[in-house]
């Protein structure tokens, strides 16, 4: 077994009365892609920035690639790329001038740097731009040039905080696509997102935060057999075109259903885990006598995991 790229003991990180990072410890495998997920709030961006030790903390232990982390710890400092919540980069300079400025802090060769610069302006797809200021730039665009910025001197470990915030679709798939190739040359990537699709999407594992804490943690697959949610049917009923009490009862006496709810034409069934809930569901149904139209079957989301175990939504539209 190789290293951890980092590993977080126990953060706490309180302002004033509030405790913004509660006890916090997250074990990252070297080369993988750990999604923080958690609602606005939750403390993904402190916890970041003490990873990073942009802010002091109150307790706990940062190792990053075995070493303890700390402020002037360059030599780590130098293997990580960061790629923060809020847009930095210069006005006054270009696309490529700003991406060569970042590089400059690790990397002193021109050549070597030019060369870096190039790729990643061809990483994050600005060719057409590089000779543009950001602002210039959609909001998708300066995205793109903050990664760049944030990649360039070819860092083993990425931190991305919400990069996809505010993003149109196009430069969404493209952030996505650009992070997964990063992982695939071989950088660990810890990704903070409060879009739970993305990072199931994205994520080898994912730690999903609230109120300062890790309430759960594995993949997502892990995440969801956690819940006593299994996957939700829904049927379109085409006759009769009212069920009545007997149809529904039919159906909640099947193994694993756990709710029905009808508002015709639907019919909504939640069941708990089960090997073939949807042949059992459509069993009663055509035993009640029903036919059926549209059928559909969802697995749980990470909302559903959320919810299970917070009582809240995870909230997934655009902040
Ligand atoms: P997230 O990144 O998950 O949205 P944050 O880490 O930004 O969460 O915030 C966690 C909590 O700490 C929130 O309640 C936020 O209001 C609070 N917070 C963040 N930064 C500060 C600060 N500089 N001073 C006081 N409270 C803060
Ligand atoms: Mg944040």
């Amino acid at each position: 077994m190789s290293e951890p790229a980092v590993v977080v003991e126990n953060l706490v990180k309180r302002y004033g009365e509030l405790v913004a990072v509660d006890g916090l410890s997250l074990n990252v495998a070297s080369g993988e892609i750990l999604g923080l997920l958690g609602p606005n709030g939750s403390g993904k961006t402190t916890a970041i920035n003490c990873i990073l030790q942009l802010l002091t903390y109150n307790r706990g232990e940062i190792r990053v690639f075995g070493e303890p982390m700390s402020a002037t710890a360059y030599e780590l400092k130098r293997r990580i790329g960061v790629v923060p919540q809020e847009v930095a980069v210069f006005e006054e300079l270009t696309v490529q001038e700003n991406i060569d400025a970042f590089c400059a802090l690790y990397v002193s060769d021109r050549t070597h740097r030019r060369e870096l610069v190039q790729e990643a302006i061809e990483f994050v797809d600005l060719g057409r731009f590089a000779k543009f200021r950001p602002k210039k730039l959609s909001g998708g665009l300066l995205r793109r040039l903050n990664i760049a910025c944030g990649i360039a001197h070819r860092p083993e470990l990425i931190i991305l905080d919400e990069p996809t915030v505010a993003v149109d679709p196009q430069s969404r798939s493209a952030i996505l696509d650009g992070i997964k190739r990063l992982n695939a040359r071989g950088a660990t990537v810890i990704y903070t997102s409060h879009y739970m699709e993305e990072v199931e999407q994205l994520c080898t594992r994912i730690s999903i935060m609230d109120r300062g804490k890790q309430i759960a943690g594995g993949t997502a697959s892990e995440l969801k057999a956690m819940i006593g949610t299994g996957e939700r049917i829904r049927v379109e009923v085409v006759s009769p075109t009212e069920l009545g009490e007997r149809e529904l009862e039919a159906v909640r006496r099947a193994e694993h259903v756990r709710t029905v709810v009808y508002e015709a034409p639907e019919l909504v069934v939640e069941c708990s885990p089960g090997a073939h809930n949807l042949a059992d569901v459509l069993e009663a149904l055509a035993r009640a006598g029903v036919s059926c139209g549209r059928i559909t079957s969802e697995p749980p989301t990470l909302n559903d995991v959320f919810l299970e175990i917070t009582g809240r939504a995870l909230r997934d539209e655009a902040a």
